[in-house]
């Protein structure tokens, strides 16, 4: 579903990654974990087309996404959740999860709505309140919630756990858990896995902008085990 080859990246002529190669399989969740610095923002927003490639390529689908602006890309099913979460703080959480709406013109929105209040019921429980009253935690909830939106094909997710109180991160993993049974294809980034190796069918480690190692998870899938 999306393959990264080869993939260079510079900022302000700073070499920053190199030489990405990286396979995501449609209904997989695959992990790219590295400390701060190693460069997973980098990756995502490359792929969100926020960064220009230097060399090499992004398949999405069989498209080409280098060659398809950054703002095409919602329109693809891709939808992103920052680290830093980026809400409007005068908007309410239902108005910020509805922010893609307006860029992109999704017609069944509606649908999309209540399908993100039944997996993240929170949001619909605080959907009135303005962004600025909630919680860190419950921010990044609202910013899963937004990137749920456009995202019906892949959802790329920058450090959902990091900072957050160990009780939400594990609520995350069940959102998560939930996401995976419903066939949502997941690029998780993370400074560690210790909320989500459990649900990783890979990860990549990624130091100094390179990839440094990839593991393929060996959990018993649960259908098989049942037949
Ligand atoms: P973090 O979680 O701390 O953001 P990260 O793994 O996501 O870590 P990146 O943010 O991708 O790492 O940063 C990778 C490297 O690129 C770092 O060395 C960083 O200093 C550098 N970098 C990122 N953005 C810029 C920028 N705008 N100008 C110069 N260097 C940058």
């Amino acid at each position: 579903m999306l393959t990264i080859e080869n993939l260079d990246v510079d900022i302000e002529s700073i070499p920053i990654l190199r030489k990405i190669d990286l396979v995501l399989e449609s209904g997989k969740m695959i992990g790219l974990i590295g400390r701060n610095g190693a460069g997973k923002t980098t990756l995502m927003r490359s792929i969100m087309g926020l960064l220009k490639a230097k060399a090499g390529t992004i398949t999405f689908d069989q498209a080409e996404l280098t060659n398809i602006a950054g703002h095409r890309r919602a329109h693809l099913g891709i939808g992103y959740m920052p680290e830093d979460r980026r809400l409007v703080p005068e908007l309410s959480a239902e108005q910020n999860i509805l922010i893609p709406v307006w860029s992109t013109g999704i017609s069944d929105f509606q649908n999309r709505l209540n399908w993100i209040y039944r997996i993240i019921p929170e949001c619909k429980a605080f959907q009135s309140r303005p962004a600025t009253s909630l919680s860190g935690g419950q921010q990044k909830l609202v910013a899963l919630g937004r990137a749920l939106m456009v995202g019906e094909r892949l959802l790329l997710l920058d450090e959902l756990t990091e900072g957050i109180a160990p009780v939400l991160a594990h609520r995350m993993g069940e959102i998560l858990t939930t996401l995976k049974s419903e066939g949502v294809s997941v690029f998780i980034a993370e400074s560690n896995d210790v909320h989500v190796a459990g649900l990783l069918d890979k990860s990549y480690v990624i130091e100094r902008g390179a990839i440094s190692a990839q593991t393929q998870s060996h959990q018993v899938n649960t259908s098989e085990a049942s037949t």
